[in-house]
Order: C-alpha cells, then structure tokens, then sequence
C-alpha cells in the first residue's frame, strides 16, 4: 500500500521547532538552559520531548474514505504532527504526551479537486475539516478540538500547494498556492529579482495561506506591516464552492471581500491563491541600533520617527528586558533598532535624519 504523507523533500519535526535533522545539539541544550539559570535563577532539568514509539495515541474513530484513499491517511504516525500548534502550552501537552485532540484522518492535498472531494465527504460524514498550514499557530488554530458535535476530525495539509505560478514583473506581483512556504516561494521570486519581503519570526516554517489566514505581521514592518499590505487578490475554496477576487491595482467599490478572509482563521473556506504585491530586492540598506537609558525617550524618539514621513523598513523597539535576553545592553538600556532600505535610491539622508530625532 503506498504511503501517504507530505510530498516535502523535508519533514516537519515531530516535535518543536524545524525540519527531522534540524535536532538541538547537547552543548546547545546545555546553552540555553545556562541562560535560563542566569537569566530567572533557579534550578534547571534537561528533559528530552518523546519519542513517536513513546507516545500511546488513542485509536482513530474514523476508516479512510474510498474517494479519498488516494491522499488521506489515518496513521498514528500523521495523526501526531497534526494534533497541536507551536505555542508554549502545545508543548507542554506534547511533553506530557497529551495527544487527547488528535485529528481521526490527516489528508494531503494537491489540488484544489482534493480539497472539494474532502469537503464533500466531510459534509456527509459529519466531519470537521482544520486546513494546516506550515503548522506554526500559536493561537491552538490547527488543534481539532471541536467539541462534540461531530463524528470526527481531518486536518488537511495543504503543503503540496506549494508553487509560485506567474510572476508579473511589470506590475510586480505574483500569483502563489496557498501552501507554499516563505522560504520556498522567495527562492523562486529571487531571480527575477522580487521578494515579498514579508518576514514574521515564523517565515522559516510558515506558509502563504496561512499567514493571510491569521494575518500576520512581520519584521522589517515599519513601512508595511501586515500581510494585509501584500495581498491583491484571493482565491478561496468553500464547502458551497469558489470565492475569487479580482486583481486590481487598488478598489474602492464596496465592501472588499479580501478583507473578510484575511484572518479568518480557516473558519470560511481553504485560501489555495493569492495575487501578492511584491517588491524589487533591496539593494541600497542602512541599519544601526541606538542605545537609550531611558525607555520613555526611547519610545518618544520611535514616535517621532515614525511621524516624520521617513517611512523606515524596521524600526523595533527592545526593551531593557528583551534587549538582555537577546544578549544586547547590560539590562538596564533600551535599544530601538533602525533600518532603512531601497532599490532606487541610497538611503542615508533618511537614516540621519532619523538619527538627528532620536
Ligand atoms: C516561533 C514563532 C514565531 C512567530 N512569529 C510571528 C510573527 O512575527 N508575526 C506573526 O504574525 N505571527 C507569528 N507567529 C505565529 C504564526 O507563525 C503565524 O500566525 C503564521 O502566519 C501562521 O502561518 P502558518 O502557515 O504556519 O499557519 P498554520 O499555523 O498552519 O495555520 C494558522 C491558522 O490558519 C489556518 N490556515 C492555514 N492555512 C490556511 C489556508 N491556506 N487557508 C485558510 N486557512 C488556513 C489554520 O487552520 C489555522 O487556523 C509565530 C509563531 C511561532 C511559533
């Protein structure tokens, strides 16, 4: 019987952050739990996240469907990488192998096609169906906790929508499957010198779906902050059919239909296309962090900075707590870190400027 699984070259890690190979070494275990001592005192225990075999799963309620035997499994094994998120008290429960939430049938789409053939037969079955993303929720989004109003659970994983289709250079936009991670779609926009520029903490891992699903927000985000920013069209599968937005340069005619599924969480339908406004590669940069003893001129000169009309990519504030925890400072400053950068034109007049306010 063939197996099912993701057609990425990569695994996702069972547990934690990354791809299998990706694993912490033991000197930087041993790493961050001396910066844990140092930084919250106390006493420390490695212990080490359990192992697939380790883990006893409850038995799945529910058999594979013929129509869709060809991309869905019910495998232990599936079943585990799709019970949680990546949020603090996922782990937790991963540690204390709670997989009590874990999805009946994990299914593997391709194409638009597999997903209206799960909706289809979800709708009959009673089956609550949780679009998966690059598996990155910290807001328990992927965890098939449905109450019990249902006969099961599916999440369906939709990393094989993993193609960047048409790029438009002239108008710089390109038109990207929902399922595709940041990393792999910048990859294919790199030589025709775009990028979407878009950069939440989670880019390594997260996908274009879902970034737009929960609006994300990302770094070098001073000038364009969410993904909102980014987004020109849409392309969305429903259990009662297809929403698609037109792509327009810019529309002021009623309300806009993006806007209701930027951030809906998967609750209206699969996102499996967008049109994304992209931006020529930056070749003129500046950056520089400042240092301030005090956090009230320091959050004054981000103000400032900000209404002057300079537009900076990043302007990031750390306080003297997170600035020490990533190593910066002495615990006791604040440091506001600046970048500006451009493809046109260099960039220093606005960093002095900046520099002059703060
Ligand atoms: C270490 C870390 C750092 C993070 N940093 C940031 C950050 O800087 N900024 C930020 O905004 N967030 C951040 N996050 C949160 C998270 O990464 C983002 O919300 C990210 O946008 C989720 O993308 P994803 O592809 O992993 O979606 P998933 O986690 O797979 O899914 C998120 C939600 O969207 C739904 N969904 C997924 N794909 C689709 C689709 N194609 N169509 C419809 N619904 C879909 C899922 O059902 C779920 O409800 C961080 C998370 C972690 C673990």
């Amino acid at each position: 019987m063939e197996k099912i699984a993701s057609i990425e070259k990569r695994r996702p890690k069972l547990i934690g952050w990354g791809f299998e190979g990706d694993e912490m070494t033991s000197s930087e275990r041993e790493m961050v739990m001396q910066r844990c001592c140092d930084r919250f005192g106390g006493d420390y225990e490695i212990r080490l996240p359990p192992t697939e075999d380790e883990i006893e799963l409850h038995a799945s309620r529910l058999a594979v469907p013929n129509t869709l035997a060809r991309f869905a499994t019910n495998a232990d094994s599936e079943r585990l990488r799709h019970t949680y998120g990546m949020a603090f008290p996922d782990y937790v429960r991963i540690f204390d192998q709670d997989f009590t939430p874990a999805p009946d049938l994990v299914a593997y789409a391709r194409s638009e096609a597999d997903i209206e053939a799960v909706f289809e037969w979800a709708e009959g079955a009673n089956v609550a169906v949780i679009p998966w993303g690059g598996g990155t929720s910290v807001a328990r989004g992927l965890e098939p906790d449905v109450g019990g109003s249902f006969d099961g659970t599916l999440s369906l994983d939709l990393t094989g929508l993993n193609t960047v289709m048409e790029i438009d250079k002239t108008s710089r936009a390109a038109r990207v499957q929902g399922g595709i991670r940041v990393p792999a779609m910048e990859a294919a926009l790199k030589p025709n010198g775009l990028t979407l520029r878009h950069f939440p903490q989670s880019f390594e891992m997260a996908s274009i779906g879902g970034m737009i699903a929960t609006r994300s927000g990302g770094h070098f985000a001073t000038l364009y902050t969410h993904i909102d920013d980014f987004v020109e069209s849409l392309r969305t599968i429903t259990p009662r059919g297809i929403v698609e937005s037109r792509r327009l340069p810019g529309s002021g005619a009623g309300p806009s239909p993006d806007r209701m599924l930027i951030g809906s969480e998967g609750s209206l339908g699969i996102i499996t296309e967008a049109w994304l406004r992209l931006q020529e590669r930056p070749t003129y940069r500046s950056g520089t962090a400042v240092l301030f003893n005090n956090l009230q001129q320091a959050v004054d000169a981000v103000r400032v900075i900000c209404q002057a009309g300079l537009y900076p990519a990043n302007v990031r504030l750390l306080d003297p707590a997170e600035a020490k925890n990533n190593s910066f400072g002495d615990g006791r400053q604040t440091i506001v870190v600046l970048a500006f950068e451009n493809a046109d034109h260099p960039v220093d007049p606005w960093m002095d400027r900046a520099l002059e306010i703060a």
